[in-house]
């Protein structure tokens, strides 16, 4: 294979800047399809705020080069048994919908030769919840990737949230809450499964 058809083979990414300014000319024109008045000084430059917050905040995820930097530690405790991070808020985005989900995750595993930093456990949800996701795909991409991380089938994730499609559209309902949940290897056991249900339940 040439040189030149390698390079094409890997697509070129828009850098950011680029991003931004098409997102705001299609929001402009999605506002003035809606006989918006861009004139008025409080939309007048929500196509630029609302693309800068969909590239730089909301959408941060879309980018592998995000993902945050992990930091592991020797086990050198030899701690064998689960360690819960519970009430992880998130925010992310309906895919569906283009409007935010909310919730909590709770995370949890069983030690190998390596432990992670407590917080890095918080980063990567946010990482993950950081793109246009369905609760259910979010849920697999934290566990799969810790899995992956700690290299271990014994992992846990609980993610409990609510949709703003169903609260401000449809069937408006603002109480109901979704839970989804990743539980591999020694959760798929029952002691150890009511264990990590019993954690979900117990508040600080
Ligand atoms: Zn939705």
């Amino acid at each position: 294979m040439s040189l030149n058809s390698k390079k094409n083979l890997k697509k070129k990414e828009t850098d950011s800047e680029t991003k931004i300014s098409i997102i705001a000319a299609n929001f402009k024109n999605i506002l003035e399809t809606l006989e918006l008045d861009l004139t008025n000084p409080n939309l007048k430059n929500s196509p630029h705020r609302i693309a800068k917050m969909y590239v730089n905040e909301l959408f941060t995820g879309l980018k592998n080069d995000n993902f945050p930097s992990i930091s592991l530690f020797e086990n050198n405790y030899d701690y064998q048994q689960m360690l819960v991070q519970k009430e992880i808020h998130f925010v992310s985005m309906c895919s569906h919908h283009f409007m935010p989900f909310i919730g909590y995750a709770t995370i949890a595993y069983f030690p190998g030769t390596h432990i992670i930093g407590l917080s890095k456990l918080n980063r990567i949800v946010k990482h993950f919840a950081k793109k246009p996701q369905v609760q259910e795909n979010l849920t697999q991409e934290i566990g799969t990737c810790l899995q992956d991380i700690l290299k271990t089938d014994h992992v846990a994730v609980y993610l409990n949230a609510k949709h703003f499609c169903i609260i401000a559209r449809g069937i408006e309902d603002s109480h109901s809450f979704t839970s989804t949940y990743f539980l591999e290897g020694k959760f798929r056991e029952a002691e150890t499964k009511q264990q990590f249900l019993n954690e979900i339940k117990n508040k600080i």
